[in-house]
């Protein structure tokens, strides 16, 4: 499963809950601040790591991460061979 993340740094308070529970370490913190004087996460992922396993966006207690998913789908070999 691959996946991506939006970060609403409107409403991001740069608590760092998001970037400690990643398990692939592609979410950081960033060097600017919002209007609110907060250090907003960012997701850093240039090698797409992100699998969309929803960790991130269940611990924000800000309700700031969108996760979306999407499947990668299978060449028809290898969809018999998850049949047989
Ligand atoms: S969905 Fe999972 S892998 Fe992707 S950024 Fe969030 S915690 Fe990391
Ligand atoms: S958990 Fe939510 S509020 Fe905390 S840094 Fe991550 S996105 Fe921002």
């Amino acid at each position: 499963m691959r996946g991506t993340i939006r970060i609403d740094a409107n409403r991001c308070k740069g608590c760092e809950l998001c970037v400690g529970i990643c398990p692939k370490k592609v979410i950081g913190i960033a060097d600017t601040f919002t209007p609110k004087g907060y250090r907003p996460a960012i997701l850093v992922d240039p090698d797409g790591q992100c699998t969309g396993c929803l960790l991130c966006s269940t611990i924000c207690p800000d309700v700031a991460i969108t996760v979306y998913r999407e499947a990668v789908s299978r060449t028809p070999a290898q969809k018999h061979a998850a049949a047989a």
